[in-house]
């Protein structure tokens, strides 16, 4: 993993909506205090997993599908955006900071993060 702060590319990338991405094996954090939230580090660090266990693009390409999937779905950037299994594993287990060590392969297409959820 490589940490680095970019508050010009989050804003230009993201339209400062997020305050991290990861593009591995990048992460892009938009301010240097976001390098000790050990929660976000750990959100980010499930996605590097996910990215590696599909070759990096084949996450793109899944993220950006299931995105318009949910967006299809809830009608809500935010609310599809929260809903991506890739998301919605990150977001479930990110205080977990020991969650990687036991995680199985390919978690995100275990069923719980799937089907609707309402929020
Ligand atoms: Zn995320």
């Amino acid at each position: 993993m490589i940490l680095i702060v970019s508050p010009f590319f989050m804003r230009w990338f993201v339209a400062g909506y997020a305050s991290a991405i990861t593009l591995y094996p990048f992460v892009i954090l938009k301010h240097e205090r976001l390098k000790k939230d050990k929660v976000l580090i750990n959100h980010e660090r499930i996605h590097l997993k996910q990215q590696i266990e599909l070759l990096i693009v084949g996450f793109y390409i899944w993220y950006m599908l299931e995105y318009l999937y949910r967006y299809y779905q809830h009608r809500s950037q935010y609310r599809a955006y929260r809903n991506i299994s890739f998301e919605r594993e990150a977001f479930d287990n990110e205080l977990d900071l020991d969650y990687l060590e036991t995680r199985k392969l390919w978690a995100f297409r275990d069923k719980q993060y799937w089907g609707k959820r309402k929020r």
